[in-house]
């Protein structure tokens, strides 16, 4: 299989203002065609290091695609810079002069003079046009490496990799079919999730497995190839099925959904409707679930209850179970759940209740601790949890465990 590696060029790519967006979009395509970007470096507008960085390259990888320093002006060495590193001449061309020329009387604009620096290109290349700005782009094939040069806009580098390069590419790496899948995993860690499932994904090697831990669940990602889609597809189920198998209920997508997105699905397919009573979440779950469209179908309203009075006056809990428990409470929790339920007359209420931090905490109640009260007409339960994170984080996971805990009593209620 081929190895490929990307350069990104350009200074301000390495300040915090300005990310490096080419590289991700360029892996998403080679990976497509099943070649493996093992390497990317981002490199400023610095002529030694670039050189560096491009001699490297070339020596280590197949392919080399670089993006950026294109331009006209003084800065944009990638030309000089690339031409030197392959030990080659730049040559200047008439014809491509010409496209730069017809590009600026396109735009209505005069040639400033130092555009006709983009006329000149490495020895032997060829040339990539640019319907979308002044700089073309090369491909030059040097000791049997392809080492591809494409200008730093994404509007600009996107279609001359998709109309020229990646036809080529294709053909050389063979048809080659790489398929995705994601399975996600709430409520364990990721040294459980991967004792369980080790021993069955070390048996494969393809497709590939990684484990990532994310925010509120563990991603497990299968990549699969083959001569055939079909082929690559069915190695994935036959994997996901495996895998969704080993882990139980704690799997709650095979194929990439969110939490969310399998909530509302249960809710749909159960004909049951969803109101919400948030407290130190302030709204996330609800605007987790109406992000979905026609989430309106099963969500049909949430309180955020933020302050005692509000727990009082909205949902209808009793001050004194406040007062006696605290506002982070099992009782104050299930009660909610109760009141929002009555109030709204959906067959499920979910109720949130914790303390986000960082401050508010105590010995008895530390930041991190929520209650998640559900109430479904004949019953009203909760759980306790101890959630880790800064504030961000521990809204994020208790709008993601309250979620699954929805999840998980639907399903208990399908057996
Ligand atoms: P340049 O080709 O260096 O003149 O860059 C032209 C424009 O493309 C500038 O706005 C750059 O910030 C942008 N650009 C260059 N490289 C990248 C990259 N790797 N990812 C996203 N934008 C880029
Ligand atoms: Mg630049």
């Amino acid at each position: 299989m081929f190895s490929a590696e990307i350069i990104a060029i350009g200074s301000e790519l390495l300040t915090p203002t300005k990310t490096d967006t080419n590289s991700l979009w360029l892996t998403g395509k080679l990976n497509e065609i099943g070649i493996e970007v093992k390497l990317k470096t981002v490199v400023g507008d610095d002529e030694t290091r670039l050189e560096e960085t491009i001699k490297d390259a070339l020596r280590r990888s197949d392919i080399v695609i670089a993006t950026g320093g294109l331009g006209p002006t003084e800065d944009d060495i990638t030309r000089k810079v690339s031409a030197r590193a392959v030990n080659r001449e730049l040559v200047f061309r008439e014809d491509v002069l010409r496209e730069v020329a017809k590009r600026f009387e396109q735009i209505k604009r005069e040639m400033p003079e130092i555009n006709r620096r983009q006329a000149f290109v490495i020895e032997g290349a060829e040339v990539l046009p640019n319907p979308n700005g002044s700089a073309a782009g090369m491909s030059v094939e040097t000791d049997g490496k392809f080492f591809i040069i494409l200008p730093g806009p994404p509007r600009e580098n996107k279609p001359m990799f998709e109309n020229f390069i990646l036809p080529k590419l294709r053909e050389r790496a063979g048809e080659i079919f790489v398929k995705r899948r994601i399975l996600r995993v709430a409520g364990m860690g990721e040294s459980a999730v991967d004792e369980l499932i080790a021993p069955i994904y070390l048996q494969y090697e393809n497709p590939q497995t990684t484990i990532l831990f994310n925010r509120s669940e563990i991603e497990i990602n299968l990549t699969a190839q083959d001569k055939s889609e079909k082929q690559a597809d069915e190695l994935l189920e036959e994997v996901a099925t495996k895998i969704a198998a080993a882990l139980g209920s704690g799997v709650f997508a095979i194929n990439g959904e969110t939490m969310e997105e399998v909530v509302g699905n249960l809710l749909l397919q159960t004909g049951k409707t969803l109101s919400l009573a948030e407290s130190c979440t302030g709204g996330l779950i609800a605007e987790r679930l109406t992000e979905i469209s026609g989430s309106s179908g099963y969500f049909i309203e949430g309180v955020v209850a933020y302050a005692n009075q509000a727990k009082i006056r909205t949902l209808n809990v009793p001050a004194e179970l406040i007062e006696k428990y605290g506002a982070v409470s099992k009782e104050v929790a299930e009660a909610m759940a109760t009141g929002m339920r009555e109030r709204s007359g959906t067959d499920y209420a979910v109720s949130i209740t914790g303390i986000a931090g960082p401050n508010g905490g105590t010995a008895e109640k530390p930041v991190g601790l929520v209650f998640i009260g559900l109430s479904d007409g004949t019953e009203t339960k909760s759980i306790k949890i101890n959630l880790p994170g800064d504030r961000y984080l521990i809204r994020w996971r208790a709008s993601q465990a309250a979620l699954d805990f929805l999840r998980r009593t639907i399903l208990k209620k399908q057996n």
